[in-house]
């Protein structure tokens, strides 16, 4: 449950904000003559006038809100219709008529996201339908989720979010084309929700951008570093790790630009060479570590060491040790394809040791190049 506190931190009477008119104060809506002309944002007595918006800003409306010089004249009864609306409480607050009444209570959001929300309140079926095509109007929906979850609408929340997965996940991949500025949004919103279902997709969707060269991995990872998704970050380490072995022949010592494309801070350009080396040694070690026995061995333990331990040293392991993913993946490929060395077949255990270590490499790649995990 909110408390009193919460609903003052989030609204202020606008009155200790931005100084109205007199008249406004005194007279609710009796402005003066030309304030709400849009094209009238000439300064009054030195202080920028409101204006209404051209869509939610109701004659009859019973509540005002101002977001970034925007009014917004609304009814009460709307914004209280989710059963756990915030608003309840807000207007269940004991208020004297100047600040509950219809003085504009002043808002941090900006007025695109205070439209988003008065829109979801006020949408017709056809606009509500909409949003499950192609035609959505995907920006608003992030903002319909983002101002849901603060003014604790669940209801419209869990639509908006169900409506933006419906845009994200095939057939109509919104994430394979959008802006990265939405990626970003849509990755605070996955944070802010608590919603890993769409965390994935943004992660996993910006990720594939990234192996193609049409985003920056160093913007990726300023969001990555904003929003504390470590494995996020670990796999944007691992884009550039590719992109140093594919720049290798262009660095040298007299390098006018060494790393410098990268775009990274000292910081992350630190973490991603340390990372370079990390997985370089884990390549090397593949070999030298040899073969375990164990009971995922099909066979006895002499026909284990004559056997599975030729075999999986003798693997045609690739030479790019900077996707030590595909690496893995391809010796595993090679093992299935080539003749079984012993009468069992193919030796399971070096199948089982590999698909270990892939799954390993793919949960701990953040660890190669980040600082250990506080979080247990
Ligand atoms: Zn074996």
């Amino acid at each position: 449950m909110l408390s009193i506190p919460d609903i003052a931190r989030w609204f202020r009477p606008v009155k200790t904000a931005l100084p109205l008119l007199p008249k406004f104060k005194q007279h609710g809506l009796n402005l003066m003559p030309g304030m709400f002309d849009k094209n009238n944002r000439n300064d009054v007595e030195g202080q920028a006038v409101p204006i209404p918006d051209e869509a939610y800003f109701f004659d009859n409306g019973d509540c005002l809100f101002l977001a970034e010089g925007v009014l917004f004249k609304l009814h009460r009864w709307i914004l209280c219709r989710d059963p756990d609306s915030m608003f309840r409480d807000m207007f269940s607050v004991p208020q004297g008529p100047q600040v509950m009444g219809l003085d504009p209570i002043s808002i941090s959001d900006t007025r695109a996201e205070f439209r988003a929300l008065c829109w979801v309140l006020y949408a017709l079926p056809n606009e509500i339908h909409l949003q499950t095509t192609r035609e959505a109007d995907v920006q608003r929906l992030v903002h319909v989720a983002k101002m849901s979850h603060k003014y604790n609408l669940p209801l419209f929340e869990t639509w908006a979010l169900k409506m933006i997965l419906l845009q994200c996940e095939p057939p109509l991949d919104h994430l394979a084309t959008c802006t990265q500025d939405v990626l970003g949004q849509m990755m605070a919103l996955a944070t802010l929700c608590d919603h890993p279902v769409l965390l994935c997709l943004v992660e996993s969707a910006w990720i594939s951008r990234l192996s193609t060269g049409e985003l920056r991995c160093s913007d990726a990872l300023v969001a990555g570093e904003k929003h504390a998704t470590r494995k996020f970050q670990g796999d944007v380490y691992y884009q550039l790790n590719k992109q140093i072995h594919s720049q290798l022949s262009a660095l040298s010592p007299t390098s006018a630009r060494g790393f410098s494309d990268f775009g990274l801070t000292d910081k992350q350009l630190l973490c991603l060479l340390s990372g370079h080396i990390l997985l370089s040694n884990f390549w090397c070690r593949l070999r030298e570590d040899g073969l375990p026995y164990s009971t995922r061995c099909n066979v006895l333990k002499y026909m284990h060491d004559t056997a599975c331990v030729p075999t999986y040293a003798n693997i045609q392991w690739p030479l790019n040790t900077a996707d030590v993913l595909m690496g893995l993946r391809s010796a595993r490929q090679a093992v299935a394809a080539q003749p079984a060395p012993t009468p069992f077949g193919i030796p399971t255990c070096i199948v089982g040791h590999l698909d270990i270590l892939i799954h390993k490499f793919t949960s701990e790649v953040a660890n190669y190049f980040l600082e250990p995990s506080t979080t247990t």
